[in-house]
């Protein structure tokens, strides 16, 4: 069985506790105007060109069974109608300017790297699959956690909640942290920003929270889209219902906005701001109104 990854992020701090390797899945449902990720949305592979880092070595040519690496007037230009996304010229970019994104890898490839690092685990560091979303990967995703069950490694699953019940009826089991968004209560609301309804989301963190699965619940905090009184107070209140482990807090930042350059793709969240510390800090307090330790991220 093989899976598509975008990337790998070893000794991540922030996905999940302890020291952690972060499998990134390509492929996703969703799509959030403030995605963070646009090198995971698709399942087919995606050829990063970062101009600033190119040095003209010409290597790329050379590698490019498709003549989609060109040199002319305008210097060195990557035509994408050529490129069929066989990754051959990011293999042999010394300067780190072309990155490849979708590597078809087995469960065997996967785990290799994952223990690698096992001696930096600890107790409760591990491997998190994000992406993406690892749920639009099924099988694979379920064969990459029964793996690290049986290694020994922790597991946490990040994940927007849209799959179908059985799918995490069948992946709790295997999964020692759900690390669950939940981005807006309102259904419409939810449709405008991410392109794709909340009910069945919601109804999943009813269903893993009833199974007593531990929930780290994150909430990325975008001005005008859900900072305001009343959309905190109805997540605050759905969650009080259930209240996860923990709320984390994470504000919309614009670091993605090279990988957007890069990929060729309009950053679909241009018009939106950022929140400073003082709106972080109120929309904790509304959250903990409601019963829940909430951490900012
Ligand atoms: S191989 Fe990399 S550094 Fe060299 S010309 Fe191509 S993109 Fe630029
Ligand atoms: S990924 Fe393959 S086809 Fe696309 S530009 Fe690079 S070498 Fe050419």
């Amino acid at each position: 069985m093989t899976g598509i990854i975008t990337d790998f992020k070893r000794f991540a701090v922030h996905d999940g506790d302890g020291i952690r390797t972060t499998v990134f899945l390509k492929g996703c449902p969703l799509r959030c105007l403030w995605c963070h990720n646009p090198e995971s949305l698709i399942r087919r592979p995606q050829l990063a060109y970062l101009t600033e880092k190119c040095i003209d070595c010409g290597a790329c040519v050379a590698a490019c069974p498709k003549g989609a690496h060109q040199f002319g007037e305008n210097g060195h230009t990557l035509d994408r109608t050529r490129c069929d996304g066989c990754g051959d010229c990011a293999a042999v970019c010394t300067a780190k300017a072309l990155k490849f994104y979708g590597r078809e890898m087995t469960v065997d490839e996967v785990m290799a790297v994952v223990l690698e690092d096992r001696i930096f685990y600890g107790t409760n560091g591990g491997m998190t699959l994000s992406g993406g979303e690892p749920t639009a990967q099924a099988e694979f995703t379920l064969a990459l956690l029964e793996a690290a069950g049986k290694a020994g490694i922790n597991t946490a699953l990040d994940t927007c909640g849209d799959a179908p019940q059985p799918l995490f009826a069948a992946l709790a089991p295997h999964v020692d942290c759900f690390l669950y968004d939940i981005k807006h209560i309102d259904s419409d609301r939810h449709r405008a920003l991410t392109g794709r309804p909340n009910d069945r989301i919601l109804e999943n963190y009813r269903f893993l929270a009833g199974t007593g699965a531990q929930i780290e619940v994150r909430i990325p905090l975008i001005p005008g889209c859900n900072d305001d009184t009343a959309t905190l107070d109805g997540i605050g209140a759905f969650l009080n219902a259930a209240p996860p482990r923990r709320v984390k807090l994470l504000p919309y930042h614009s670091y993605a906005d090279g990988k957007y350059a890069a990929l060729d793709l309009a950053p679909p969240g241009a018009a939106l701001t950022f929140p400073d510390a003082a709106q972080m800090a109120l929309a904790a307090d509304r959250l903990r109104r409601h019963g829940l330790n909430v951490v900012v991220g």
